[in-house]
C-alpha cells in the first residue's frame, strides 16, 4: 500500500489512514475519508476500488455459528464460517475456490478444483464476518477472535495470497490478531510450508489422519508426494524458524468409522508422535450427499482419546458446530464451476456405488 501511493506521489503514511478506514472502521467508500483530501479521495476512486464480498446467502445454525456463501468473479461460490463460543469468535476461512487435493473424506474436494482466491477475497471474508455483527476494531467489539485458514480450499497452494492477506489480519492497522490466534491448516505441501517458515509467524495444524503412509496416501493422496516423515520433519523446521516459544502443531485427525479409528491405530498414532511437540484434535467424520464413509460411535470415538490421553497427549475431541445449515468441517461445498471434471466423475461413481449396494 505504501509502494502504491508513492507511485502516485503521496506520502507513505496514507496507505496506514487508508487501512484504518477499511478495516478499523467498515468503511468501503472513498468518500467517507474525512481524513484524505477531496482531491485524492477523488484520485482514489478513479484508480482503485473497495469491493465487499458479495454475500448469495446467510445461514444462521441453532448453535449460533453463521454460514455465508459468497459469490467471487466469475460466478463460482465460496463459504465463510463463524463458529462464536464465549468470548472467542472463531472463522473459518476459504483459500481456494474448490479444492485440488482430493482427500478422499472431503466435501470439497469431491468438488474439484476451479481457481485460487485473491487476497482482497480472502481478507474480504473476515470484513464481511465483522460487518454482519457491526463489530469493527473501532467499535471495541470483538466478533473475530480467531483465525483458521480450514475452509475450502488448500491455502498452501495459494501461497502468495494467504501469505498477504494473514499479514493483514496479524497488522494493527489491520485486524491486530496475535499470531497464536491466526492457524493455517495444511494437508501437507512439503515444499511452500518450508517457505512458509521463512515469511510467515502464525500458528500451523496438519491434517493427517491416518498413523501410517499406507492409509494416508488412500485418505491424502498429497501423501503420496510428501509422506508422514517428511512432513512432520517440515513441521520441526517451521517451528526452528518462529521467535514464538509455544512451538506446537496441532494434529487434526478427522475419524472415519471402521477405516482409521480401532485401538491399534490408536495405539500406532501414539507412538508414530511419540518424540512431535504436538496436540491433537480429533474431529469426528462429518458426512455428505457424495460419501459413503460413516462418523464412528460415541464409544469409538471416546475410546481413541482415551488411548491418546494416556499416552500423555494433550487431546480434544472438536465438538461438530454448525451441522444443520452444513457448516461443520469437510461440508463446506459452495459450487465449484470445476475445471477438472472431478464432480462429474465422483458422482457417477456414487450412483454406481449406490446401485450395487440396492442390489
Ligand atoms: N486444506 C486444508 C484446510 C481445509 S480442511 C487441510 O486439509 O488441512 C480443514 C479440516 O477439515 C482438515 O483437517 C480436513 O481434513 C477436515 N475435514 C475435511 N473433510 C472433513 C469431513 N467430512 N469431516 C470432518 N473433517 C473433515
Ligand atoms: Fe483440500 Fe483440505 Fe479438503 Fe484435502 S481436506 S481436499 S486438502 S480442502
Amino acid at each position: 500500500m505504501e509502494a502504491f501511493f508513492l507511485s502516485m506521489g503521496e506520502k507513505p503514511f496514507r496507505a496506514q489512514q487508508i487501512l484504518k478506514w477499511i478495516h478499523h472502521q467498515g468503511v468501503d467508500d472513498f468518500d467517507q475519508m474525512t481524513n484524505v483530501s477531496k482531491v485524492l479521495r477523488e484520485r482514489l476512486s478513479e484508480c482503485a476500488e473497495i469491493r465487499p464480498p458479495e454475500i448469495v446467502s446467510q445461514h444462521d445454525s441453532s448453535d449460533g455459528t453463521r454460514k455465508w456463501a459468497i459469490r467471487v468473479t466469475g460466478g463460482s461460490l465460496v463459504e465463510t464460517v463463524l463458529i462464536p463460543d464465549g468470548e472467542r469468535g472463531t472463522l473459518c476461512v476459504s483459500s481456494q475456490v474448490g479444492c485440488s487435493l482430493d482427500c478422499s473424506f472431503c466435501s470439497t474436494g469431491k468438488q474439484g478444483f476451479q481457481r485460487d482466491l485473491t487476497a482482497a477475497e480472502i481478507i474480504g471474508q473476515v470484513w464481511l464476518a465483522i460487518k454482519s455483527f457491526d463489530g469493527f476494531p473501532s467499535t471495541n467489539k470483538r466478533i473475530v477472535t480467531n483465525v483458521v485458514m480450514m475452509g475450502m480450499g488448500e491455502p498452501l497452494l495459494n501461497f502468495d495470497n494467504v501469505v498477504a492477506a494473514m499479514n493483514i489480519m496479524l497488522d494493527d492497522f489491520g485486524y491486530g490478531i496475535s499470531k497464536r490466534r491466526v492457524t493455517l491448516s495444511t494437508s501437507g505441501v512439503v515444499p511452500a510450508l518450508d517457505r512458509l517458515a521463512e515469511v510467515a509467524e502464525v500458528s500451523l495444524a496438519i491434517s493427517l489422519h491416518a498413523p501410517n503412509d499406507t492409509l494416508r496416501n488412500e485418505l491424502v493422496p498429497i501423501n503420496k508426494r510428501y509422506p508422514i516423515a517428511k512432513l512432520l520433519a517440515s513441521c520441526e523446521n517451521y517451528w526452528s524458524k518462529q521467535s514464538d516459544t509455544h512451538r506446537v502443531t496441532t494434529v487434526e485427525y478427522t475419524l472415519i468409522a471402521g477405516v482409521n479409528d480401532c485401538v491399534e491405530q490408536a495405539k500406532e498414532l501414539a507412538v508414530l508422535l511419540k518424540d512431535f511437540p504436538c496436540k491433537i484434535n480429533l474431529i469426528p467424520f462429518n458426512p455428505f450427499s457424495l460419501s459413503d464413509y460413516r462418523r464412528p460411535s460415541k464409544n469409538a470415538v471416546d475410546r481413541f482419546w482415551k488411548i491418546l490421553n494416556a499416552a500423555g497427549f494433550v487431546t480434544t475431541i472438536r465438538s461438530t458446530r454448525g451441522d444443520d445449515i452444513d457448516a461443520a468441517c469437510g461440508q463446506l461445498v459452495g459450487q465449484v464451476a470445476d475445471r477438472t471434471k472431478r464432480s462429474e466423475r465422483h458422482r457417477a461413481n456414487y450412483t454406481q456405488t449406490q446401485v450395487l449396494n440396492v442390489r
